[in-house]
């Protein structure tokens, strides 16, 4: 059996090389090779080659030897994006000027791809993939895409660094041929995955057979950053180091990858898709949960049972509906989990949430933790419900927003005689508690310009003007007429039900909007929310159009 040690991406970060010669070595390397990108991101380019030398690390060049070994201006990585390309500019030219001329000749000398037979084993070994030097081999390309390469070499293995991401495939070719593919990662920096760690594999090969083992490797980071911080060079590239979260040169990222970053965007971005500008920081990116493109917001639909039965419901409840109650251990998870993912405020919505009978209990312990809204109808606040409210008197951080459709008039002909007016004194229970509240009213062809008289109305009953909210009708549910409401097209608002987890609260039906879910109740908080991530930047780079932004909350 022959152990090989593959590294790539040394991105001028001779800590990193260090400790990969010992751990390679350790655990019985007989070969170290490295598949190129010598410099990069970090403040040392010039200590690595004698490095390379001392411990015998064969070496393939990638985009950076070529580059710097006939003096070019950039460093052909491959970047698309303005932004990545400036900081992959900042930190070629640094690398370009703090090499020597004697490295730089010694990179050319290095060829862009090798075939070894090892062990029986034909291994391909290339910087980017079998198609180019600067191609992005990454995990969440198609099968299509994967095969593609794989046809390209015909190899039992290959060997790839360039993407920065380390995975391992079993690809079969065209041929019917298996190809197993590695990317081995990057000891340059780490893996964007928030562990500081950085990865190599180790590829065993005997009689014809190939396993490969992607290695997490402890280096003295602290080093490293103290370095590139020394040299002047970006913050970026030092927090990077820091923190295992990618802050530049993450555009290039593809969405599948990019979602499972802490950060998403860059501030840049952020600002043309929104029109809204981040509060200054030094850090380019920001994370997309949170942004105003979605909100840092939970909703929690704890039943799919009313009371009512609204023409236009967009969840299509009533008092027939199939109640799908979440139960009060599963909502309380779910609080936790929000707390935990870093949720700002939590939405309580259904259905008629004040049919469930847990729901007072649900909502002491929700805004014990964080500022809650309870979206109602306002109309139940009778016999025991009335005494279980009085348990929420004065609640900090509670607030009730009740439904009102305009005009008298207007609402009953939605919702039924007699609604408007208890929903007017569930407005008044509410105020008598000291609860603050809210008015959402749904506006239809029938109430269209009824939003400054219910104002007007409300004001007399203590709810102030900013607190009352006109919002359009969705197309959703029970109601064919409305704004629609779909993932190309609207801003998501993570919402989760018995059913399972939503793109947007206004269609949070499994059976009226199958469209809209994200996944089933088993998904984390967290596995939803980079679903959504990863689904939205899917989107906007299929056509680069803008978001709606369509709120239900006030
Ligand atoms: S719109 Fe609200 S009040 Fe009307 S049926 Fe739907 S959940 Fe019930």
């Amino acid at each position: 059996m022959t152990r090989l040690a593959l590294c790539g991406g040394i991105y001028s970060n001779p800590y990193a090389l260090r400790a990969f010669v010992a751990d390679a070595r350790r655990r019985g390397a007989e070969r170290l090779i490295c598949l190129g990108d010598l410099g990069a991101y970090g403040a040392e380019p010039e200590a690595v080659w004698p490095l390379l030398e001392e411990h015998g690390v064969e070496c393939i060049a990638g985009n950076y030897e070529v580059a710097i070994g006939s003096r070019q201006a950039d460093c052909l990585c491959g970047y698309t994006d303005d932004t990545d390309n400036v900081f992959g500019q900042i930190a070629y030219d640094y690398t370009f000027a703090h090499t020597s001329e004697a490295f730089a000749s010694w990179m050319t000398t290095l060829s862009t791809e090798r075939r070894l037979a090892v062990g029986g084993v034909d291994l391909h070994l290339v910087h980017g993939s079998p198609l180019a030097l600067n191609d992005f081999w990454w995990e969440s390309l198609d099968d299509d895409a994967h095969r593609l390469r794989a046809d390209a070499s015909g190899a039992d293995v290959v060997c790839c660094t360039h993407s920065g991401l380390p995975w391992t495939r079993t690809i079969t070719r065209s041929d019917g041929g298996e190809t197993l593919a590695v990317n081995v990662g990057v000891l340059g920096r780490p893996a964007n995955d928030g562990g500081r760690h950085v990865w190599y594999a180790l590829l065993d090969l005997d009689d014809g057979s190939a396993s490969v083992e992607l290695v997490p490797l402890d280096y003295d980071w602290r080093a490293q950053a103290a370095s590139i911080r020394a040299a002047g060079l970006p913050e970026a590239f030092a927090e990077v180091i820091e923190t295992g979260w990618w802050t530049s040169c993450l555009e290039i990222l593809p969405p599948t990858e990019r979602s499972r970053g802490r950060f998403q965007l860059y501030r840049s971005v952020l600002a043309q898709l929104s029109g809204e500008e981040p509060a200054p920081s030094e850090r380019p990116v920001v994370p997309l949960f949170g942004s105003a493109l979605f909100p840092d917001r939970l909703w929690i639909y704890t039943n799919f049972d009313c009371n009512l039965a609204c023409g236009y419901c967009s969840v299509a409840s009533s008092p027939r509906a199939v109640p799908r109650r979440l139960g009060l251990d599963r909502f309380t998870a779910l609080v936790d989990e929000a707390v935990d993912a870093g949720v700002g405020e939590i939405y309580v919505t259904g259905g008629e949430p004040f049919l469930e009978p847990d729901l007072v209990e649900m909502l002491l312990y929700a805004s014990e933790r964080l500022p809650v809204v309870c979206l109602t109808n306002g109309m139940l606040y009778r016999g025991r419900r009335r005494q279980e409210l009085g348990r929420l008197a004065g609640r900090p951080g509670l607030t009730l927003q009740t439904s009102l459709d305009g005009t008298e008039a207007a609402h009953d002909a939605q919702r039924g005689r007699g609604s408007w007016a208890r929903a007017l004194a569930g407005v008044d229970v509410a105020r008598s508690l000291g609860l603050p509240v809210r008015v959402g009213m749904t506006e239809t062809s029938a109430n269209a310009g009824q939003g400054d008289a219910l104002r007007d109305l409300l004001a007399r009953h203590d709810v102030a003007p900013d607190q009352v909210a006109v919002r359009p009708l969705v197309a959703r549910g029970h109601s064919t007429d409305g704004m629609p409401v779909d993932q190309a097209g609207t801003v998501p608002e993570l919402t989760v039900a018995a059913d399972g987890w939503f793109w947007h609260p206004a269609g949070a039906d499994r059976a009226t909007s199958p469209d809209l879910l994200v996944g089933g109740p088993e998904l984390s908080l967290v596995e939803a929310r980079r679903r959504v991530v990863e689904r939205f930047l899917t989107l906007r780079q299929r056509d680069g159009s803008l978001p709606t932004i369509y709120r239900c909350a006030v």
